[in-house]
């Protein structure tokens, strides 16, 4: 064998070497890329329902930023503003415990959100159960039927009474409370009525859309047969401070399981935590009758801030002392606690802050109420603007913004016709982000949908209504049946 004979085998068993250990690397690779792989599935298969729901919550908000109030255009994304299912903790994500949330968001009429959660898990395609869920929300879903928007009924109360024995004390207050005010077992009875007939609460957001252009187009509300949208709200959470020692609760609050519930004082001075008003007592109501309520949403909270919000007293009036505001009522509240300083003042903005925060979670809407709760016409545009401006810089800065403006007084800002560009009430409010306007209206159902906005008329179902026109009211209730014996009769005139 010569030389060169001998280097070229040398080189063949060298290339033979390098090939061997190329082909055991790339083994290697495939078999790290294959653990990798198996560990990421299992970590990824089973997603925590909180983390699903954050994930979902982020999306949304990050669309509804994006479009400066504006609501996306899908339905199901706006949907994912608000939690879809209530009282669901963190779950280990087992097949059964993903379709009990799944069946809580079907029951909440949200059946594209539980298909798809369920669907989501890579759980799915191995597990019958879910894919027989899946179908059963299917089969639901197309046996829904669209609900007719102009046949929607909006119901609002004002602070409830928990104690009739200090409401109807014969003061000079009486007779107010008597006509624009509703007893705890009152309210009780008319939501457990109203939910018997098959009433689900809706948002003013589920009946429209608003579009980034700033135009509003009709919303679409799926419902199962038998069922009937209302909207609920209510007026004035501020626990005014003439209300003090008239049976109100004092104030809402966050207690320690994340509960938004109500503190009431009570007649020895001792402080109760309980349902004393409308918030609480339908979140409690909620949590045991799901159906109750269309994809988790709630109420709608009209909020004035002259006395601040919630109980608290946010108000800037309260930081400033500025004596030239300063009411009666204030003056009062500023000799009972002396200690009412700038820090406490920020301490009430923190707190309020939070219960809005808790409140939204959990369903909630905000809307304004005007900050004076003033008459727009009968105040005239200049002293709107003034309002607005403290509404947005008292209000907003503490409970975020809205879209939705419920007059005060059951004012209005023009007659049943559509708001026209040469209103310059609208053409103001609409420019300071308002698209839903409101007022009161006794029919059952009032709803008008302009190119660039959505009014709706509301029902008072209080004392005046119940005691003079109860008639008026049996489509949601048997008046006899939810009356109040405390109350005194008859109700005053208006
Ligand atoms: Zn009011």
């Amino acid at each position: 064998m010569d030389e060169r004979q001998r280097r070229i085998q040398q080189r063949r068993a060298q290339r033979r070497r390098n090939e061997l250990i190329m082909k055991c690397l790339i083994s290697l690779l495939i078999l790290i890329v294959i653990i990798l792989m198996v560990v990421l599935v299992r970590y990824a298969a089973v997603p925590g329902f909180t983390k699903y729901r954050a994930e979902r919550k982020k999306q949304a908000e990050q669309t509804v930023d994006g479009q400066e109030g504006a609501l996306p255009a899908d339905g199901q994304e706006a949907d994912g503003k608000e939690p879809a299912v209530q009282g669901v903790s963190a779950s280990s994500g087992t097949v059964d415990e993903m379709i009990a949330s799944a069946d809580r968001m079907a029951a909440q009429y949200d059946y594209s959100g539980a298909i798809e959660y369920l669907r989501a898990s890579s759980l799915f395609t191995g597990s019958q159960e879910m894919q027989d869920a899946a179908a059963r929300y299917e089969t639901t879903r197309q046996s829904c039927v669209s609900y007719p928007l102009d046949q929607i009924t909006h119901v609002f109360f004002h602070t409830m009474i928990r104690d009739t024995s200090k409401a109807f004390d014969g003061d000079a207050k009486e007779g107010g409370y008597n006509q624009v005010m509703t007893t705890m077992s009152e309210f009780a009875a008319i939501m457990e009525s109203m939910y018997e007939k098959g009433y689900v609460m809706v948002s003013l957001h589920d009946m429209c859309t608003v579009n980034a252009d700033g135009t509003v187009s009709r919303g679409d509300i799926l419902l199962p047969p038998g069922k009937t949208p209302f909207v609920l709200s209510q007026d004035d959470v501020s626990y005014y401070h003439y209300m003090d020692g008239d049976g109100f609760a004092q104030k809402l609050i966050v207690d320690e399981n994340g509960d938004v519930k109500n503190t009431y004082i009570e007649a020895d001075g001792s402080i109760s935590v309980g349902d004393y008003d409308m918030v609480p007592w339908i979140d409690t109501f909620v949590k045991e009758h799901p159906d109750f309520s269309y994809h988790g949403h709630k109420g709608i909270i009209a909020l004035t801030g002259y006395e601040g919000v919630l109980g608290y007293r946010t108000d800037e009036v309260y930081r400033t002392r500025e004596s030239s505001r300063v009411t009666m009522y204030q003056q009062q509240f500023f000799d009972s606690h002396p200690d009412f300083d700038e820090a406490a003042w920020q301490e009430e903005v923190n707190q309020a802050t939070a219960v809005a925060n808790a409140m939204k979670e959990e369903g909630w809407e905000f809307a304004s109420h005007t900050w004076g709760h003033i008459s727009p016409q009968a105040s005239g545009i200049d002293k709107v603007k003034q309002d607005t401006e403290r509404w947005l810089g008292n209000v907003a800065s503490v409970v975020g913004d809205t879209d939705v403006i419920i007059f005060a007084f059951g004012a209005d800002i023009g007659d049943w016709q559509p708001y026209t560009e040469s209103n310059e009430y609208f053409t103001y409010l609409k420019g300071k982000g308002f698209n839903i306007f409101c007022n009161v209206d006794s029919s059952k159902n009032w709803v008008q949908f302009g190119n660039t906005f959505m009014r709706q008329g509301r029902r008072n179902l209080d004392g005046y209504r119940m005691y003079y026109n109860p008639e008026m009211l049996s489509d949601l209730f048997d008046t006899n049946a939810v009356w109040d014996s405390s109350r005194p009769t008859p109700v005053p005139q208006m």
